[in-house]
Order: C-alpha cells, then structure tokens, then sequence
C-alpha cells in the first residue's frame, strides 16, 4: 500500500469487495494511522447508511471513526477544509458518478483520499461509480470475505430475502458473503408477478 508520495500532490486508494469483507474496518484502520501521524483527516459516509450511528463509520466488527454525513459527492467537496490532509469516504456505491470528479479534485488539491465500497450489486454486477474509481485510482485494495456456505474466499454478496431494489439498507442480516460458486443471484430476485 502507498504510504506516501515524493511529491505533494494527492493520491486516490480504493477498498473494494463484497459485504462481510473489511472494507470499513480497512478504511478505518488506514484513517487512524494518519490521525496517529497528526494528517488533519476528514471522513464522510452517504445519509442514505444510518447503520449503527449517524456520527461515525462503523465497522461490523464495531470499529468506529467519527464522520459527516453528505448527500451528495459535491457535498464532500464543499465540506472538505483546505488543510485537510487526508479524505476518507465509505459506502462510495451509494454516490452518483460525480464522485470520481470529486475524487480527482481533491488529489489534485494534495489530499490522500480513500474511498471504501462494494465493487458488485446483489446480482453480481459492478456497482457504479465504484468501477470508475478503479480506473482512476493510485492504489486498489479488494478484500475478500469467507464464503458462508463452504468457507472459500469470498467476493460476491449474496440476497437471501427477495427484492427489486438495489440496495436493502440496514438489512445485514438479509446478505450473506459467497463464493463466485456458491453464489445465486436468482435467490434475490423478486418474482415478476
Ligand atoms: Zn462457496
């Protein structure tokens, strides 16, 4: 992983993976080393994700790090301060693709920014903008979970309740991490009726 740059332009790090995998412990991790290094850090996470608390992001392993909530990735750009060092941003799936512009602005302004969030939907497909700030990053990271139903490493998300939205916020108990051969994205699907 990129710990720094030789020269004092900013960068862009990507966590990506299936639900269950780390990816906001990761974030979490990276963004309490930079506090430790005294990097003046700011994190936010989209309104649409009230899991757990409003002020923080949280792992499921119950790590926190305070937060702000934005509604849009324009709003990270606005509430970003121009000493701020270092940029953590979770559930980046749930943002419009402006957030790759976002992105840029602020490495271009000398800020590390790392961005946490699923790089699939439920049926396997990749979860804009994540793809896009794949392409645009420095430095990716994919994390993966365990399998629930045979142990292996897992990169998919798998629905066990059926369902026509995208995303069912609040609802961990209703996704299980799977393997690309245990995982059935038929099994979260409603029906056409
Ligand atoms: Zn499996």
């Amino acid at each position: 992983m990129v710990e720094r740059h030789s020269n004092d332009s900013g960068w862009i790090e990507v966590i990506t993976g299936s639900m269950f995998s780390g990816k906001s412990e990761e974030l979490i991790r990276r963004l309490r080393r930079a506090k430790i290094a005294k990097r003046k850090v700011q994190s936010f996470k989209p309104a649409i994700d009230l899991r757990f608390s409003e002020e923080h992001i949280v792992s499921h392993s119950e790590m926190r790090i305070e937060s702000q909530l934005v509604r849009s990735a324009i709003e990270i750009l606005e509430a970003s301060a121009t000493d701020t060092e270092v940029v953590g941003i979770d559930e980046g799936q749930f943002f419009d693709s402006d957030l790759v512009g976002v992105a840029n602005q602020l490495a271009v302004q000398g800020k590390r920014v790392i961005i946490a969030g699923l790089d699939m939907d439920y049926l396997g497909r990749p979860f804009e903008p994540m793809p896009l700030l794949l392409a645009v990053a420095e430095d990716i990271t994919k994390t993966r979970a365990i399998c629930m139903q045979c142990g292996s490493p897992a990169t998919y998300t798998q629905r066990l309740i059926a369902s026509r939205e995208r995303v069912v916020v609040g609802a961990s108990d209703a996704y299980e991490a799977r393997c690309r051969a245990c995982f059935d994205p038929n099994l979260g699907q409603a029906n056409e009726s």
